[in-house]
């Protein structure tokens, strides 16, 4: 029987707890970069859920990869082998550039995994004392909702009464290169430094053009590991595979281009899959990963062979339908056109961002609910975006968008926000 969205939305609120904030749209397909709620009414899908559907809404090669793997075997675990993980193993280094991976499931579960990795180098291969490494983080940082990673949040409604925290995290501000050369010159303790090459869920900050460069050689004259979080930045998602490509536009396997910063330690997730599975991922090479030895680091889902079927259709997906090119040139578009309104909007105040991953300033209080109902009004319209928090809105859609899809809700996006002038 169909259920409309008020019976969905009430069985949510009386059932689950509430942890979440949804905007009250209740889906139940998509296809591509559409989304249909339980009426019927179609959207855009301006979040990609959080950047993980660059690919697109269902799209069939993984789809068909997902069925497939998931009639013949789900599950084994990594108490035995099986003749998935392997083949995307070798698959998934070759096409990142690095000796080794460590699979995993979610965003917040493969940082964790770095971290770990990153502590135990420092005592195996750095001679920290134990229990005495650092991690410098950035200010306004997002990387999960563990209980380690909460620890050194700045998010007051994150953290607060969650403690106590895990210790060993020194923050600094993002995009300040004379913070991190002072945090790194300190101590003799730090081991490593962690980042998102651009913060998503702090509001879309891209840093400035050389911060990633620098930072990465800091990091490399001091012995210590760059850690690049490139969970939602990765995967095509900012006009390059990768955000530490920088400006290099090759579409699929990098060639390592000037632009290009290698990590010490990448850590995937989100759109690894697009979207239709769980699947994180962290890459090192041997001289790193080596120190993880059997039993020290796991989980019963890592690796398992639809994870590894999935994550091999996507990462096909992004090379075959030239994801990172199109995502440049639509993001360019988007910019330069959200930016000509901007110049006589009294509501929004700038457009910031890169390939698709944008966000658009509202002209209000942090508190307000302006930015919220803006959304809402984007939703009646038939486009789907939300505040990141307070006055700023991300807009992320898949990265199989057509330029003139771009170009419909563009006007959407510009006729609501006009809607909405002072
Ligand atoms: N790192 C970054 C940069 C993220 O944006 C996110 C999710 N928004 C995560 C980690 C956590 O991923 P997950 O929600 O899959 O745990």
């Amino acid at each position: 029987e169909k259920m409309s969205s008020a019976e969905a939305i009430a069985l949510e609120d009386k059932y689950g707890a509430h942890n979440y904030h949804p905007l009250p749209v209740v889906l139940n397909r998509g296809e591509g970069v559409y989304v249909w709620d339980v009426e019927g009414k179609k959207y855009y899908d301006f979040l990609s859920a959080y950047s993980a559907v660059n690919q697109g809404h269902c799209h069939p090669k993984i789809v068909g990869a997902m069925v497939e793997q998931a009639q013949t075997l789900t599950l084994t675990s990594r108490a035995f082998y099986n003749d998935k993980l392997g083949v995307y193993e070798k698959y998934v280094t070759e096409y990142f550039g690095f000796d080794k991976v460590l699979p995993m499931n979610t965003g917040a579960e493969a940082v964790e995994t770095a971290l770990k990795i990153c502590r135990k180098w420092a005592y195996e291969k750095k001679g920290i004392n134990e229990n005495e490494a650092q991690i410098i983080v950035c200010d306004g940082n997002f990387h999960g909702r563990t209980t380690t990673i909460i620890s050194f949040s700045n998010d007051e409604n994150a953290r607060k009464n969650f403690g106590p925290y895990t210790a060993g995290f020194i923050s600094i501000p993002y995009d300040d290169i004379d913070a991190l050369e002072k945090a790194v010159n300190s101590s003799k303790n730090i081991a490593g430094f962690l980042v998102e090459p651009i913060q998503g869920e702090a509001g879309v900050y891209t840093p400035s053009e050389d911060f990633i460069k620098k930072a990465k050689a800091i990091c490399e004259a001091n012995n210590v590991l760059f850690i690049a979080d490139e969970v939602q930045t990765g995967i095509a998602r900012t006009g390059s595979l990768l955000a530490v490509c920088g400006n290099c536009s090759c579409e699929n396997k990098c060639e390592k281009q000037a632009t290009y910063t290698q990590p010490d330690i990448l850590i995937l997730g989100k759109a690894l899959s697009g979207g239709a599975y769980p699947v994180s991922a962290v890459l090192a090479n041997d001289a790193i990963m080596n120190v993880i030895k059997p039993g020290q680091h796991g989980s019963t889902f890592g690796g398992n062979p639809v994870a590894a079927a999935v994550a091999m259709a996507a990462l096909d997906v992004v090379s075959d339908e030239n994801l990172a090119q199109n995502a440049r040139k639509l993001g360019n578009i988007f910019r330069e056109e959200i930016g000509n309104y901007i110049k006589t909007s009294t509501i929004a105040t700038l457009v910031r961002g890169k390939g698709l991953l944008n966000a658009i300033v509202i002209n209000d209080t942090e508190e307000s609910e302006t930015a919220w109902n803006i959304c809402m009004r984007l939703a009646e319209k038939g486009l789907l975006a939300k505040p990141t928090h307070g006055n700023i809105i991300r807009f992320a859609p898949p990265l199989v968008m057509t330029e003139a899809q771009l170009k419909d809700c563009i006007a959407i996006i510009i006729g609501t926000l006009k809607e909405f002038e002072k």
